[in-house]
C-alpha cells in the first residue's frame, strides 16, 4: 500500500510520501535507543511536565489536527476535534497518575525488605490504525512514555500527515529528541524491524491478520505484544429495557466514526417482544442522519476511509441479502451517490444500512462489518441472547440493555467480552482498562492496567 494521503470524500490524492530507506530507519532506531538511555532516568515530575505540555499542544491545535484527520480518513470534523481533546485528556490523566500507578509495592516475605519495582523496557514499537488516528496513538504513548519507555510509531499508510503531526506534538512539548518518532514504512518491513534487539516489545491496534502476523514475528524473538483487534460487538436489548434510550444510543453506537469503530455496536440482539418497535425506531434514527462532506457541520456520516472498505461492505451485505436477509434500509451504493453533490460522487461513501431476518451461514455470523451496517437478530429470551452474543470468534465490547437486576447480572457474568456496558454506549475512557478477549486480542490499554503492560515488574529481595 502506497504511503499517501487521499481525501476519501472526493478520492483526490493530496500527497504521496516516500517510505524511509533502511538507513533512515536504522538512524531512527539508534536515536530511539540513545534517547532511552537518558530518558529512562528522568523523574516522573519531569515526564509529567512534558506530557502536560503535550496536552496543551493538542488543545491549542485541535482545529488544525481535527481537519487533518477529516481530510485523510473522512470522520466528521466535530468528532475529529473531540478526538484531539480526548487525546489531551489521556496525556493529562497519565501525567497526574503515572507515579502512583508505578510506585514500589512492598511485600511481606522472609526478607528484611522485599518489594516490586516497575521499570521501563526500552524502545516500544506501536503499529496503529487509521480509524482514530490521534486517539489510538496517544492511548499507547501517554502511559508508555510516562513509564519511561520511548516509542516508534508505524502508523497506517493512509494517515501519514497525522503520523507526522503527532511526532511534532511531542517535540513541541519539549520531550527529548527521539522520545516518539514516526516511521513512514510499509507493514511488510515490520518483521525485520522487530528482530532488532533494541525493540523490546510491540503493540498493534488493527485487524486480526495484522495482529497475528506481528505477534508471530515478535514471538520468534521472545518479545511481548499487546493486541487490540477487531470487534463484532453485540448490543443486546431485553424486553425490560428503556426502549427509547436503547434506540437512540444504538444508532449512535453503530454509526459513530462513520461506522468504522472497533467497539461500534455491530450485532443488535433484540428480544422478540419489542423487536418490531426497535426496528422501526432504529430505521427512523438512521434516516434522521445526514451523509455528506465530513468537513460540513451539517454532516453526521462521512465517507469510508478507503475504497476497499466499501467493497468489503458491499460483498458482506450482498451475501446476506442473497441468503435471505431483509434490508430495512440502505444497501445500495449507487442510489446513495445519486443523492450526493457532484464533487462527492467519486468519494468512498456507503449508505447507512439495516439488515434484519438474517439467516445462519452469512458473513454476519463471523465477520466484522466495518461500516454503517446494523445487523438485527431476534431472540426469544436471555439464554438465546447470550448464546448468540457469544457465538462469534471476537470478544471486544458488549452493550446490554435491561432494567432487571437479575438479567443485568447474567449479562455481566456470561457475556464473552473485554467489557460490558449496561444501559450505555461502549466507549474507551482513560480511567477504565480497555481491551478484548478471544480473537479481539489480549493485554489492556488505559487505567493502571495499561501502564503496567510495557514495564519490567522487578522483584526486589533484601536480606
Ligand atoms: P489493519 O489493516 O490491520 O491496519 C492496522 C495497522 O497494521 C496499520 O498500521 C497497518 O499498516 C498495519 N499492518 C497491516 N498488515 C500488517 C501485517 N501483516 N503486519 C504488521 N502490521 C500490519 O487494520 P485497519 O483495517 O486499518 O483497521 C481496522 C481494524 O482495526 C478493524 O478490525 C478494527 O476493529 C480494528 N481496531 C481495533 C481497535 C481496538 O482497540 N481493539 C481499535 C481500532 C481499530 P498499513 O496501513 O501500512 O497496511
Amino acid at each position: 500500500m502506497a504511503i499517501a494521503s487521499i481525501n476519501p470524500a472526493t478520492g483526490a490524492k493530496l500527497q504521496v510520501f516516500q517510505a524511509l530507506t533502511q538507513a533512515e530507519v536504522a538512524d531512527r532506531l539508534a536515536q530511539a535507543q540513545r534517547t532511552f538511555e537518558h530518558y529512562r532516568r528522568t523523574s516522573f515530575e519531569q515526564r509529567a511536565a512534558w506530557m502536560t505540555a503535550a496536552a496543551g499542544v493538542l488543545e491549542e491545535n485541535k482545529q488544525r489536527f481535527g481537519e487533518l484527520m477529516t481530510l485523510e480518513m473522512g470522520k466528521p470534523l466535530a468528532s475529529a476535534i473531540a478526538e484531539v481533546e480526548k487525546s489531551a485528556w489521556v496525556c493529562r490523566y497519565y501525567a497526574e497518575h503515572a507515579a502512583a500507578f508505578l510506585a514500589d509495592i512492598p511485600a511481606q516475605t522472609d526478607a528484611s525488605r522485599s518489594f516490586v519495582r516497575y521499570q521501563p523496557l526500552g524502545v516500544i514499537l506501536a503499529v496503529m490504525p487509521w480509524n482514530f488516528p490521534f486517539w489510538q496513538v496517544f492511548r499507547f504513548a501517554a502511559p508508555a512514555l510516562m513509564a519511561g519507555n520511548v516509542g516508534l510509531l508505524k502508523h497506517a499508510s493512509n494517515v501519514p500527515q497525522c503520523a507526522l503531526a503527532i511526532e511534532t506534538v511531542f517535540k513541541a512539548a519539549g520531550f527529548p529528541e527521539g522520545t516518539l518518532q514516526t516511521l513512514l514504512i510499509s507493514a511488510d518491513r515490520l518483521a525485520d524491524l522487530v528482530a532488532d534487539d533494541r525493540i523490546k516489545a510491540a503493540t498493534l491496534t488493527g485487524s486480526e491478520p495484522a495482529g497475528a502476523s506481528l505477534a508471530a514475528a515478535c514471538g520468534r524473538h521472545i518479545k511481548k505484544t499487546v493486541l487490540e483487534l477487531g470487534g463484532s460487538d453485540p448490543f443486546i436489548v431485553m424486553a425490560s429495557a428503556d426502549l427509547e434510550a436503547a434506540i437512540a444510543t444504538g444508532a449512535k453506537a453503530r454509526l459513530i466514526n462513520n461506522g468504522q469503530s472497533c467497539i461500534a455496536a455491530k450485532r443488535f440482539i433484540v428480544a422478540e417482544a419489542i423487536a418490531d418497535r426497535f426496528e422501526q425506531g432504529l430505521v427512523t434514527a438512521f434516516k434522521d442522519l445526514t451523509v455528506g462532506d465530513p468537513m460540513a457541520t451539517s454532516t453526521d456520516i462521512g465517507p469510508m476511509a478507503t475504497p476497499a472498505i466499501v467493497q468489503d461492505l458491499d460483498r458482506q451485505v450482498s451475501a446476506c441479502l442473497r441468503q435471505g436477509a431483509k434490508a430495512l434500509m440502505g444497501g445500495n451504493v449507487a442510489a446513495l451517490l445519486d443523492t450526493l453533490p457532484q464533487g462527492l460522487r467519486s468519494g468512498y461513501f456507503y449508505p447507512p444500512t439495516i439488515l434484519s431476518q438474517i439467516p445462519p451461514g452469512t458473513p454476519a455470523d463471523e465477520e466484522e462489518f466495518f461500516g454503517p451496517v446494523a445487523l438485527i437478530f431476534r431472540v426469544p429470551d436471555i439464554d438465546a441472547a447470550i448464546r448468540l452474543a457469544n457465538s462469534t470468534p471476537l470478544g471486544l465490547g458488549a452493550s446490554a440493555w435491561s432494567t432487571d437486576p437479575s438479567e443485568q447480572d447474567r449479562l455481566i457474568n456470561e457475556t464473552e467480552a473485554g467489557c460490558v456496558f449496561i444501559n450505555g454506549l461502549v466507549k474507551s475512557d482513560p480511567r477504565l482498562p480497555f481491551g478484548g478477549i478471544k480473537h479481539s486480542g489480549y493485554g489492556r490499554e488505559l487505567s493502571h492496567q495499561g501502564i503496567q503492560e510495557f514495564v519490567n515488574i522487578k522483584t526486589i529481595w533484601i536480606r
